[in-house]
């Protein structure tokens, strides 16, 4: 081991959304600090880089997204209904979802702090754009934004990583490619820096403070098996391979609190033709999102979810566990032409797995895998089943559902009649993990008697506690940014007190 060297007055472990964003935030509060990254640079970022960018905050109308997004002043808005989404909504929203499990003090700060922290994102060089077409559907003329989503960032995940990794080069703050971190510098007082490997050695990095941003266990196929249970480790990776549960393992090692939901994940619908981890050259763009548009079979041919429970999302972060629940781990998404306008450009990638057809006697034997017969019984009881005469509407809950199949469909419940159909085959694609570490408000990292650890902060995907069995969109980038920012500055004060 070469001998122990003094890096910084904080250390940041990761070079993601929640790493930059720390390392940002301690540089402005007058801290030196340097970054790890286990990736080389050009695979820099984790699941940061591989996002769509949505961002999601709390705002009360165009007023409030006018400050965010500075190209509304020249847009004709006349035709684009913003509505609000209040504390209240989104409270409300991470209520529901983690079934009034998720940490109240955690879940507070995030959405208090939402809004303010996408306007400190647009000064660390961040920019925001409109979710016309993609969260906002034109009905009658008029775009009218659903779910609480209307602005994603600029130039998606790469962009986001840019540009905040523009700003770290800006601030001077150090990054260390291909330098994980694999243990903590410990003693009676604390925290004291990080034991990492660089070029086949192993080193020591002294700090006054060390962030833990370094993501969740996903990318390990043994640690999904062992939390997550079984078939797990048969799942694809959405994201980044880095993220394999080392940062939280570190902690653990020295007395640190795990919390949250170890057994769930962030888990959707994915191309089933993926490779094992995300692929930069596609991004996000393996997922498939729309199956509220249209039906679900597995391989026995039948439905297994009501595809139309919610906007999709409320239910896409659920419902890769349910295809992974499903024999062979694979599904097929059904869809006529009456819909294929509402299709996210995902649909249209070269690289998807796809039938089509003029008939579903034809798309049948397209469907690999699946028992036809059944699966043309499967779509004639849908398209029988009695549903209230109400007009299909992409942008509201419309109430167009099915009634007395097994598993009904709650809304968007159009007839599968306007051939060609198209079919799209998909397995489940982990995101992220939801167990992690315990921390305060402030970000600092508790043992497992409540106490907060000296010099050990963390934010990000492996702070446990925000989510449970389901995730709104757009939450995992904010809850990043805002303990990442309160990370930054928590550890710049320690820091201070430790001169
Ligand atoms: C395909 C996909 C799409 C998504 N879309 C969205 C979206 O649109 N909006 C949204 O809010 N969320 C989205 N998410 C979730 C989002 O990516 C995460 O919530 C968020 O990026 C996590 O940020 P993070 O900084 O905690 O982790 P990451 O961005 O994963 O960063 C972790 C970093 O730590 C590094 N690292 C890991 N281990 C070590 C180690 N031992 N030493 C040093 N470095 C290490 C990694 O290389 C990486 O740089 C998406 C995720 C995926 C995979």
């Amino acid at each position: 081991m070469s001998s122990s060297e003094f890096a910084a007055d904080v250390i940041v472990v990761g070079a993601g959304n929640a790493a930059a964003c720390a390392a940002l935030s301690a540089y402005e509060n007058g801290a030196s600090v340097i970054m790890l990254e286990a990736a080389p640079r050009d695979l820099r970022g984790g699941n940061s880089t591989f996002t769509g960018g949505m961002l999601r905050f709390a705002f009360d109308g165009a007023d409030d997204l006018r400050r965010l997004v500075p190209e509304m002043a020249e847009m004709d808005l006349a035709n684009i209904e913003f509505d609000t989404y209040t504390e209240a909504q989104f409270f409300d929203d991470m209520g529901r979802l983690t079934q009034f499990r998720c940490d109240p003090d955690l879940t507070e700060v995030m959405i208090k702090k939402s809004y303010e922290t996408a306007r400190w994102m647009l000064t660390q060089g961040v920019r925001l754009e409109l979710t016309l077409g993609s969260h906002a559907f034109k009905v009658g003329g008029k775009f009218k934004f659903w779910g609480g989503l209307p602005c994603q960032i600029w130039g998606g995940g790469p962009g986001l990583v840019d540009a905040l990794h523009k700003s770290v080069e800006k601030a001077g703050i150090r990054v260390l490619y291909e330098t994980p971190a694999v243990g903590l510098l410990h003693d009676d007082d604390g925290v004291r820096g990080v034991r990492a490997r660089q070029d086949g050695r192993t080193v020591e990095l002294r700090g006054r403070a060390v962030i833990l941003a370094c993501g969740g266990f996903e990318s390990s196929a043994e640690m999904r098996a062992r939390y997550l249970g079984p078939n797990w480790d048969l799942a694809r990776v959405r994201g980044t391979a880095f993220n394999t549960g080392r940062g939280i393992q570190m902690a653990l090692d020295i007395g640190a609190m795990p919390t949250g939901h170890w057994s769930g994940c962030h888990a959707t619908e994915w191309d089933m033709n993926a490779p094992p981890f995300g692929d930069l050259a596609v991004g996000d763009s393996f997922q498939k999102h729309n199956y509220p548009f249209g039906i679900y079979v597995n391989a026995r041919g039948d439905r297994f979810v009501d595809e139309g429970a919610d906007f999709h999302t409320f239910t896409y972060a659920k419902y890769g566990r349910e295809v992974l629940n499903q024999p062979g781990q694979f599904a097929w998404q059904i869809f006529d032409q009456k819909v294929t306008h509402l299709l996210r450009e995902d649909y249209r990638i070269r690289r998807i797995t796809k039938a089509e057809a003029n008939t579903f006697e034809e798309l049948a034997p397209k469907l690999e895998g699946v028992d036809p017969r059944r699966f043309l019984e499967t779509v004639k009881a849908y398209n029988e089943a009695p549903r209230p005469d109400v007009a299909f509407d992409p942008n509201i809950r419309d109430g167009l559902g099915t009634t007395g199949l097994a598993i009904n469909k709650s809304n968007w419940a159009t007839r599968l009649d306007k051939p060609p159909y198209h079919a799209y085959g998909v397995t489940c694609g982990v995101t992220f993990t939801f167990g992690g570490l315990k921390i305060d408000t402030s970000s600092a990292v508790q043992d497992t008697a409540g106490r907060p650890i000296p010099g050990l902060f963390a934010a990000g995907e492996l702070v446990g506690g925000l989510y449970y069995h389901n995730y709104a969109s757009g939450s995992g980038l904010m809850s990043g940014a805002v303990f990442g920012r309160i990370s930054g500055r928590s550890a710049a004060a320690c820091a201070a007190s430790r001169r």
